[in-house]
């Protein structure tokens, strides 16, 4: 999806809204996160004296598995951006906000780079996941019952009574 900056305002206007929707289930935004279904995406365009104000707003649910647990969760995301194109984006390489010299705006890539930007670099089905059992393999939350004997050197068994009377 591109934009041209450049010719978005009709004569007169100074604002625009676009509603938009990606697929993204054949794009790599994360290995951790499946965007199966359609990214809902707002772009909300204000014009101003040779630049442009841009706010995104991005709602997405994807199909994550725990970093611990392996357990697939969805996970909702949504959030909203703004950026500023000036003239010296269209030809800066380094520019956050993909537009080209012609003042084509890849709302797409936009789209892509601020979602891959909220994905947690560890992604937890809830922030106190409890992991697997190291003996069974199962969730430890669904109590397998398993005795995990505690292998203490035994030279540290007097450091590890001072840690735990310490709580
Ligand atoms: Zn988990
Ligand atoms: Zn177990």
């Amino acid at each position: 999806m591109l934009v041209n900056l450049s010719n978005i305002f009709t004569r007169g206007e100074t604002e625009k809204q676009l509603d938009l929707e990606f697929d993204f289930s054949n794009e790599n935004v994360s290995y951790d996160a499946a965007f199966e279904q359609p990214v809902k995406t707002r772009l909300f365009l204000k014009k101003g004296s040779g630049e442009t104000f841009i706010e995104l707003t991005v709602q997405a649910t994807a199909q994550c598995s725990c970093a611990k647990c392996l357990k697939l969760f969805d996970k909702e995301f949504s959030f909203t951006q703004e950026f500023i194109v000036t003239p010296a984006d269209l030809t800066d390489p380094d520019s956050e906000i993909p537009v080209n010299s012609n003042n084509i705006l890849d709302v797409k890539q936009l789209v892509l780079q601020e979602l891959s930007l909220e994905i947690p670099s560890t992604m937890l089905c809830k922030e106190d996941c409890q992991g697997l059992c190291p003996k069974c393999g199962r969730p430890k939350e669904e109590n397998c019952g398993c005795q995990l004997e505690e292998r203490v050197d035994p030279r540290l068994l007097i450091l590890k009574q001072l840690l735990d009377n310490d709580e």
